[in-house]
């Protein structure tokens, strides 16, 4: 049985049995899901259980609202902020959770229940209960954020409180050990007979067959508010382990493997860029206040004005090789038309919102030399510069795929170590690829999502659109390169990583405290 129709029944008998008087908000990412939900789930369940839900379910011909007595079954899509403030319940549900594409809904939707005072087993329960499901994408983001935890982008503790983190352990019959499938995958499944497709699970310590019905959940980490729940394919009676193993071995689809079916994070190979990366292309130069140029500048606007504008200034020292020169935040417009004029840049990339007028007013200061991007999401090919208007237009997927490379292949030089290069590099480890399936079509595409703060991230991706239009800079006086033992030092750090992404990073649970029950 799914996650999604054991939340669906549950809800339907606490509604029923005074758990949820109110009534429950069952809320999926768009209409399209929940369209689909509602018919080939909560329908069919209302048919097959004559004798109970049939009965008790007053309005069963609306897709989007079942009641029993006085509460509320809600089926809802996420699409749309204003019609969620209508609602009043005792609980609600998050499905799909990893698809939300607006996350300031989801704080939106929980305060449903600011009127919830439900009594239940004796028990007062005030605010409701939420429960959020889905399969995984990456680490530190959506479902695995509240399972795991998401730390603060300042270091200081959790953004997000992980939850307890149950795992299904299973005892060993022989030993009594217990074994944990998911840190112990692939090795805890031995295969018996490739002919037949036949594989065992086995102990971790006498590699004993186990039974999957001999297990009890354990928490990792005690004392959370949240209880977590781990579920996997693993330790599924219908699913046959040797096809597990087999996908692992076969390394076919190892995202599907390992988010669908063992519920891990998982990040593909050069999805990320990682923080020692960026500062082991650390150079020598110092920051500079000026510069003769041609240069190429990235902008990322602040959201309200007052905040900080992110910017980045480089320049082409050969076809291949990026310098850049400057890494800083600044607070106003004017502040950029100085930047302009002190490192002659010759083309500037700002994001054209959320401030149009005030970008447009900029780019009319230069003419020709700034303009305002916008990310496109399927434009294929190379970057459309429009100069009626003052616009480039950019694929987005592509242009940050573009701009991960450059780090990735060790195509640019940083300016030397500093306070602000080791924030560009956090900024920059805050995005991460996944793929993403088009409900419609059922195309899967590739998007990049933040996982924190990616500012300079931006910047970044917008100062590399602006360099394609600025020629390699003749001048040698300057800036001299790093000394060569400093180049060979990067290269070596820089074949580590190589190595690492050879192997993936799989973000594995890590195993119970030392003197859990269990011991
Ligand atoms: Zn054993």
């Amino acid at each position: 049985m799914g996650v999604t129709v054991a939340e669906i029944l549950e809800s339907f008998y606490g509604m029923k049995n005074g758990r949820y008087p109110k009534g429950v908000l069952y809320l999926l990412p768009t209409e399209h899901h929940m369209q689909r939900v509602s018919q080939t789930k909560i329908q069919p369940l209302i048919d097959e259980n004559s004798g109970t839900l049939q009965k008790w379910i007053e309005k069963t011909d609306s897709i989007a609202q079942k009641r029993i007595g006085q509460a509320n079954f809600i089926l809802h899509g996420m699409g749309s902020r204003i019609s969620l403030k209508s609602y009043s319940v005792d609980s609600v549900r998050f499905d799909e959770l990893e698809e939300i594409e607006d996350w300031t809904h989801v704080a939106l939707a929980e305060e449903r229940m600011s009127h919830s005072e439900v009594q239940w087993l004796g028990k007062t329960i005030q605010g409701g209960s939420v429960h959020r499901f889905s399969v995984p994408s990456l680490p530190e983001y959506g479902i695995n954020s509240f399972f795991a935890g998401k730390s603060s982008d300042s270091g200081m503790g959790y953004e997000i409180e992980p939850s307890d983190q149950r795992y299904w352990l299973l005892k060993c019959p022989a030993c009594g050990e217990y074994t944990c499938l998911e840190d112990e995958f692939p090795e805890c499944i031995i295969e018996i007979s490739a002919k037949d497709q036949k594989a065992i699970r086995v102990c971790r310590k006498c590699h004993g067959e186990l039974d999957i019905s001999k297990g009890e959940w354990v928490a990792k980490k005690t004392g959370q508010r949240a209880v977590g729940f781990h579920i996997s394919q693993l330790f599924s009676a219908y699913v046959n382990p040797w096809k597990l193993l087999d996908q692992y071995r076969k390394k076919k689809n190892l995202s599907t493997l390992y988010n669908d079916k063992i519920g891990i994070p998982y990040i593909e190979s050069n999805a990320r860029i990682e923080m020692a990366e960026v500062l082991s292309l650390c150079g020598t130069q110092r920051p500079l206040t000026s510069f003769p140029g041609p240069c190429a500048m990235g902008v990322d606007q602040p959201k309200e004005e007052g905040q900080n504008f992110h910017v980045v200034i480089a320049y082409k020292k050969s076809e291949q090789l990026k310098q850049v020169i400057f890494v800083d935040i600044r607070t106003t417009w004017a502040d950029l038309d100085n930047l302009m004029r002190s490192f002659n840049v010759s083309r500037c990339v700002v994001d054209g919102l959320p401030d149009q007028d005030k970008a447009r007013a900029f780019a009319e200061r230069f003419p020709n030399r700034v303009f305002l991007s916008y990310y496109a999401e399927k434009q294929k090919g190379a970057y459309r510069w429009n100069e009626k208007d003052f616009t480039v237009s950019s694929d987005r997927t592509e242009s940050l795929n573009a701009s991960t490379a450059a780090i990735h292949d060790s195509k640019v030089i940083f300016p030397q170590k500093s306070e602000e290069m080791v924030t560009f590099a956090k900024h920059c480890h805050n995005m991460a690829r996944k793929s993403q399936e088009d409900k419609d079509t059922g195309q899967v595409r590739q998007i990049w999502v933040k996982t924190g703060a990616d500012h300079f991230r931006h910047a970044w991706n917008y100062c590399l659109i602006a360099l394609e239009e600025v020629a390699v800079c003749r001048d040698k006086t300057m800036t001299p390169p790093p000394p060569p033992q400093n180049l060979a030092k990067s290269y070596a750090v820089n074949l580590d990583f190589n190595k690492r992404y050879q192997g993936n990073n799989v973000f594995r649970p890590t195993k119970p405290p030392h003197g859990s029950k269990l011991e």
